[in-house]
């Protein structure tokens, strides 16, 4: 294998291999954009060096033949004395961690070096302060030592010459700098700086490597879901500076508003300044406006590569540069994060600019963007008091306890409270608190600072730049313009979508996603720079793809026609459960339950029949002409019991009046008969049609009736009966011949001809395996993937998330709860197969699912290509099932 790739070698499709950074350096390389020569160490190198702990072999060799080009190119040695070569260390994986991994700048620097740097340059004050630049962030970086001490030393210097100001230092006091900062190298890292370049570079490449593994790094990955496993390339690349003077700069620019989605150029500078000074937010950046004005040849130059960039990958772009004495260098590209109304926007802008088609702009966008468009936002009516106002950075609408610090935020999250972190500026130490919070709120740093890159990403609200607000992390509050002081605790606002910041909890309003898919929008209303129009034209293009139909789990006609208007195909899950519930039908139940004769018995399920009738008359009225899936009742009858505790109070009350309720007694006996360990396991689904007599047929008797009832009143009613947690086939014959007993009687007495289907769920082990039986006595499948997961994996799907998950999730064992995304390799499998063998004993076997992965974007995807007919979602996800599968389906 070849580790090592230059930058003319590689392309944009090697990401794997060269990481993001690398790949389009390379591209960029080949465009013919002036991109610093260099050349990328791969992700394998990576991966060899972090499990076994050295580097392979061969790459020592391939460093230095790549190394001795570059030499060659440039014309310069790697720390040569005289004519100096220096080189940037940058980490790139596939996926970018922003600010997460490491960077070591000016390598090849030494005391001897550092002299033809100030020869090279003519600029001794630049040459110290890049060589001070290298000695702190080797140490920090590579030596491990504590950053702050170079920060502090670094502050002492300033506060003697009585400046803030990094640009008021000479060289002389840099070079002062550099003494200091190479004691504090050899007191806390037990060794000198290295003086050899090739010890700077190799030790440079392995922490880069390490820093894959930093715990940040680490719990970027499980935020983010990026596997654990793709490691990181090293990218070495020659240096240009920003930091050469005022003809020189540095700045980071987007191709269209990352925030809004609107055409323009969007951008930070900052002259005299090099790398990360941008991105921290150290100092006040300027608009590429200014740029325009400082350096016009640049600007010129620049805008020409944004255009090239844009139409080349035909996407938002973000890109660093650097301009060294006039002359602009490009030091990174790639497709650019977005805010979801934005993906929304670019995708639709680009079809019409004729840059992608309808399919392509589908690909673009996602659910869980569609998912975050639909959230609530801040009610403009309401009378709230606005505190300050920064950058729109991350949009959304959060309240919370204004808190200062990662820890506190963390904390205080835990014990359930909301809160916003309120920093002056975030960096990746920051990550535990940003996770934990509702928002952040930074007084500093603009829509490219950490803070606003890391909440977009991770679909956060971020209100940035509040520059009024005057934050005070040790006192733990902030003072707004006007005085006033918001203390930790503080409940305050932020409107990631307008940038303002508001003391108090202000109300929220639905979004005007929310209203388009209502039909409640008003004319005219969609102000906001066309999203809804964007929205309208992509899902309805995944409509005409998608092969999935959509359904709704719904019980009650209001669902249903929330359901219809937000595209629902029927509906999937109606459970059955609620019908037993309230007073009157209460009591009955308990009839039913405590019954010990058959008239009872008859008498209790005689009341409830019109009651349910009337229900399904109700829902199959606002489902017409589309299938209404009924399922029988599931739960465990404890649940429509009185609670045993409670109960047991109120009978040993009542003996000690000396006046007992005979009512009570008796149903005191009931429930510690049906008392159970492990009700989930227990009386419930079709379990319950067995041994209570009569209760299925009064249900499938209240379901023909009405279906009856609608068709003689000129309805379409589309019923459809299923079983729950059925095990075996013969559990399922004996319910299916008594549910065709009762339909053919209702037949014979309304004199309608109701072509009702039977089926059933799959939601245990042994249905999924013994699926090509079950299928002689079932009409349709619909996968229970709640109980699935619950019973293939063992796991108690109300007690988990409280008890070990977070553990689960640490350690890696799964990236997201099985509850939550499906487990294709273990729930999956089961679910594959059954449709396999269900379909070979009945090829027009129906099949849908209507656990919660019904409406789960990556979960759509897998049932979508194990051939499900549908999935069925509650009413809100179904727009983000709809888009979802017509993703899956191109
Ligand atoms: C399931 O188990 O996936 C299901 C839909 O049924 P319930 O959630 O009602 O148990
Ligand atoms: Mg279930």
């Amino acid at each position: 294998t070849k580790f090592v790739f230059d930058f003319t070698e590689g392309n944009r499709d090697l990401k794997d291999l060269l990481g993001g950074k690398g790949a389009n350096l390379a591209e960029m390389t080949n465009l013919g954009l002036p991109v610093p020569p260099g050349f990328t160490i791969t992700t394998e190198a990576c991966k060899v060096y972090l499990e076994t702990g050295s580097e392979p072999a061969p790459l020592r060799d391939e460093v230095s033949a790549h190394l001795k080009a570059l030499e060659a190119t440039m014309g310069k040695k790697l720390g040569n004395a005289t004519d100096p070569l220096l080189v940037s260390v940058r980490s790139g994986a596939k996926f970018s961690m922003p600010g997460m991994m490491d960077t070591v700048l000016n390598i090849g620097l030494s005391d001897s070096s550092v002299k033809g740097l100030v020869k090279q340059s003519g600029n001794e004050r630049f040459a110290w302060d890049s060589y001070r630049r290298l000695v702190q962030m080797f140490g920090k970086t590579v030596l491990g030592v504590e950053g702050e001490l170079f920060e502090e030393a670094l502050e002492d210097v300033k506060r003697a010459k009585g400046t803030v100001n990094d640009l008021d230092l000479d060289a002389a006091d840099l070079k002062g700098l550099v003494k200091t900062f190479k004691k504090i190298v050899k007191d806390h890292a037990g060794r000198d700086f290295p003086q050899d370049p090739r010890e700077q570079l190799d030790l440079a490449i392995h922490a880069v490597f390490d820093s894959w593994n930093s715990d940040r790094a680490k719990l970027y990955r499980r935020q983010e879901r990026i596997p654990h496993d793709l490691a990181t390339a090293v990218n070495v690349c020659s240096m240009v500076f920003g930091n050469l003077g005022e003809d020189s700069g540095t700045g980071v620019a987007f191709t269209r508003d990352p925030a809004s989605g609107h055409q323009g150029v969007y951008g930070d500078y900052l002259s005299n300044a090099q790398g990360e000074d941008v991105v921290a937010g150290i100092r006040n950046t300027v608009s590429l406006s200014e740029l325009e004005k400082l350096d016009k040849k640049s600007y010129d130059e620049l805008m020409n590569i944004m255009q090239t960039l844009e139409n080349h990958y035909r996407d938002l772009c973000d890109i660093e540069f650097t301009i060294e004495r006039g002359k602009l260098w490009m030091l990174q590209t790639r497709v650019g994060k977005r805010t979801a109304a934005a993906a929304f926007r670019i995708a639709v802008q680009l079809v019409d600019q004729g840059l992608i088609d309808l399919d392509e702009a589908l690909h673009r966008v996602n659910g869980s963007q569609l998912a975050q468009l639909m959230f609530p936002r801040f009610d403009e009516e309401a009378k709230v008091e606005r505190i300050g106002r920064g950058i729109a950075a991350s949009p959304g609408a959060a309240v919370g306890k204004a808190v200062f610090d990662s820890y506190t935020a963390v904390k205080w999250s835990r014990s359930g409270e909301k809160v916003i972190l309120v920093r002056r500026e975030t960096n990746p130490d920051d990550l535990d608190g940003m996770i934990a919070a509702q928002g952040i709120l930074t007084s500093r740093g603009g829509k490219t600072s950490h803070a606003a890159v890391v909440a977009r990403g991770m679909g956060k609200t971020c209100v940035c730049g509040a520059e009024e607000l005057e934050v005070d992390t040790k006192k733990r509050r902030f003072t707004t313009a006007d005085g006033r002081v918001v203390e930790e605790g503080d409940l305050i606002s932020i409107d990631g979508s307008t940038g303002k910041v508001y003391l108090g909890e202000v109300p929220v309003v639905p979004s005007p996603v929310v209203e388009y898919f209502e039909g409640t929008l008003h004319a005219g209303a969609d102000e906001e720079g066309g999203l809804v129009k964007a929205v309208h034209r992509i899902i309805s293009h995944a409509d005409s793809v998608r092969r999935l139909r959509v359904r709704a789990n719904a019980d009650n006609a209001e669902d249903a026609n929330r359901a219809r208007r937000y595209g629902a195909q029927g509906i999937g899950l109606c459970r059955t459960e609620h019908m037993f519930l309230g007073e009157e039908r209460r009591k009955e139940v308990e009839r039913l339950i405590l019954a010990d004769n058959d008239a009872d018995r008859e008498a209790a399920l005689e009341v409830l029949l019109p009651l349910q009738k009337t229900d399904f008359v109700e829902l199959f009225t606002a489902m017409d002409g589309l299938p209404v899936t009924v399922r029988l009742l599931d739960p465990p009858l404890h649940e429509f019991l009185p609670d045993i505790t409670e109960l047991s109070v109120r009978v040993a009350l009542a003996e000690a009046r000396k006046d007992p309720n005979e009512n009570d007694l008796r149903l005191l006996q009931a429930v510690h008969r049906l008392h159970e360990q492990n009700p989930m396991l227990g009386l419930r689904g079709v379990r319950l049609g067995l041994v209570i007599p009569g209760l299925f047929a009064m249900q499938v008797r209240a379901i023909a009736e009405a279906a009856a009832e609608r068709k003689l009143a000129g309805g379409d009613p589309r019923a459809e009966v299923m079983i729950p947690l059925v095990g075996t086939v013969q559990e399922l014959e004996i319910v299916r011949d008594e549910a065709e007993k009762v339909l053919a009687e209702v037949q014979a007495a309304t004199g309608v001809n109701l072509k009702i289907a039977l089926g059933t769920m799959i939601e245990l082990p042994r249905a999924a395996v013994t699926a090509g039986q079950i299928a002689e006595a079932a009409e349709f499948f619909s996968f229970g993937t709640n109980d699935l997961t619950q019973t293939v994996w063992g796991f108690s799907r109300d007690d988990v998330e409280a008890s070990f998950f977070t553990a689960y999730l640490e350690k890696g064992i799964f990236g997201v709860s099985p509850f939550e995304t499906i487990d294709r390799d273990g729930v999956g499998a089961l679910v594959r197969n059954a449709a396999i063998e269900g379909r070979k004993t009945r090829p027009d076997l129906k099949l849908g699912v209507c656990g919660e992965h019904g409406g789960d974007p990556d979960s759509v995807h897998f049932f979508h290509e194990v051939g499900l007919d549908y999935v069925s979602c509650s009413p809100f996800r179904i727009p983000v099932a709809r888009l979802e599968a017509g993703r899956a389906a191109i």
